[in-house]
């Protein structure tokens, strides 16, 4: 077995930094006068837009105002574009360690972008396909229709809630479905959402888009690396500081200071709510409140790579072990025919699992696989990689979730401050939050605003 060992890391870029020694790091760039004046190169020290974050968000902001003919500069802290969307070729076969389904397929603008780069989408058959383990056999189908009864069962509950009941948790909710539904809902909300029931609020889970999925087998990450392409990307550069005057904003980084008209922060909410990025004058009072009601989930996933042995299991045979760890994993069966499987848990089971560190999260995922296909799996097995998006000081979770009772705090954290600061991203996308399309649309609708002048 090989275990590929690495330290705290950032996803897609080892990175030998702890979080604490990074925020170390950005406070000395903004303190030192002598790292500020070493600036931008001559005529990159100004922009009409500086965008900070080259995720979903921000490239699709880029993208709307270079084509309106504005300078812009985005500043990202990674050596890489995409952010929470990442195609990971480390094992020899690439998979999506963040984002991989394009969710709500009719309105997502990544489909028009894949069809333009001529890349190869495929339609996904969604959630509810994957057989249930537990216990070393799987379940019967009097479980899968007991579970399937309870979820159908909570959209009439969350209808109520929509058309203006109290904003509650889902686990509140699932706590009235019978024997079946404290349990069905939260293995729901820890694989879709990536937190545990008690932690998201019901109005906002109500509030999101459906639709049909699609996949893209080069990758998601790789379709979104591909539309970052030509943009006035500054890798590599943490913004530290953001200070807001009357006519301009400064963005301080390590590479010196920013000046521009206005600046998008596409940052994940809970980099924000670290506040490694120090904003002055303070924010107001709404923006830190709409902050504090929004955390972030923590879906986490382990690929394991075999050596062409399949066990039995046909492509798209998947499975759920739902005794594993105090939640549920899913196992993604030889995704687009190549020799990996994808596990993925969620809420405190994600955030266990990633602090046991990488190869202590590969042997947990392995042994519950080889609990379902039998003891050959640890034969097979040749490498594995853990994706932790929680202890990624970058993205501080996988995405943004509303907590009971804050319904309102995406819209409050979408209003600009002081008409020059944009907060924006899959935490401000309503409906399409969570999502790399919702991202992109929230991108593409500030850019918009910024062009017409509109706040
Ligand atoms: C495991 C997992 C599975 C997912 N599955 C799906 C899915 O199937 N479909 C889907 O649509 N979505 C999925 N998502 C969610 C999706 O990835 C995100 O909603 C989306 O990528 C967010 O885009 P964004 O631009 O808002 O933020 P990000 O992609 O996080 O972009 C923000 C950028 O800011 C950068 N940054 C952070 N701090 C600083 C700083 N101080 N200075 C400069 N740059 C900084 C980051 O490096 C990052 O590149 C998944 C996420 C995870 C983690």
């Amino acid at each position: 077995m090989a275990f590929p060992l690495r330290g705290p890391y950032l996803i897609g870029m080892p990175f030998p930094e702890t979080r604490r020694r990074m925020i170390a790091l950005a406070a000395a760039a903004v303190l030192s006068p002598a790292v500020l004046r070493r600036a931008f190169a001559a005529g990159e020290g100004e922009a009409d837009v500086a965008i900070i974050g080259a995720g979903g968000a921000g490239i699709a902001a880029a993208r709307t105002l270079v084509e309106a003919g504005k300078r812009v500069v985005v500043l990202e802290a990674r050596g890489r574009p995409g952010g929470r969307a990442f195609t990971d070729s480390s094992l020899g076969i690439p998979f999506d360690a963040g984002a991989a389904f394009i969710h709500f397929a009719e309105r997502n603008p990544w489909i028009g972008l894949a069809e333009h780069y001529g890349l190869e989408l495929l339609h996904w058959n969604g959630w509810t396909h994957f057989r249930p383990h537990a216990g070393g056999r799987f379940l019967g189908q009097g479980y899968i229709d007991r579970r399937l009864r309870a979820r159908k069962a909570l959209w009439p509950l969350l209808e109520k809630i929509e058309s203006g009941g109290p904003d509650t948790s889902l686990a509140q909710l699932a706590a009235s479905l019978g024997e079946d539904g404290p349990t069905a809902i939260r293995d729901m909300a820890m694989l879709s959402i990536g937190e545990n029931p008690e932690r998201i609020s019901a109005r906002d889970y109500a509030s999101l888009w459906d639709g049909s999925d699609k996949v893209v087998p080069a990758g998601y990450g790789t379709l979104v690396a591909m539309a970052a392409e030509g943009l006035p990307i500054r890798y590599g550069c943490p913004a530290t500081a953001v200070h807001a005057e009357a006519d301009h904003v400064e963005i301080a980084t390590p590479l010196g200071v920013l000046k521009a008209g206005s600046v998008i922060v596409t940052v994940p909410v809970g980099v924000l709510a670290d506040e490694v990025i120090r904003f002055t004058p303070g924010l107001p009072l709404e923006t830190v409140h709409a902050i504090e009601g929004i955390g972030m989930g923590a879906l986490t996933k382990v690929a394991l790579r075999f050596d062409g042995e399949r066990f039995g299991i046909a492509q798209g045979d998947d499975f759920v072990v739902v005794d594993f760890a105090g939640g549920a994993m899913t196992f993604e069966m030889w995704p687009f025919d190549r020799d990996i499987v994808i596990g993925t848990t969620g809420g405190d089971a994600g955030r266990a699992l990633g602090d046991m560190g990488e190869a202590g999260a590969i042997t947990a995922a392995l042994e519950a696989f080889a609990e379902v296909v039998g003891e050959e799996a640890k034969r097979r097995f040749v490498s594995g990689r853990l994706s932790d998006w929680w202890h990624d000081p970058l993205s501080q979770g996988s995405y943004s979730v509303v907590r009971p009772g804050r319904a309102g705090a995406r819209v409050a954290l979408a209003r600009p401050v002081a008409g020059r600061v944009w907060f924006c991203g899959e935490a401000t996308a309503g409906g399409g939050a969570m999502t790399v399309g919702g991202a992109s649309l929230e991108g593409r609708r500030v850019a918009k605003a910024i062009i017409a002048g509109t706040h």
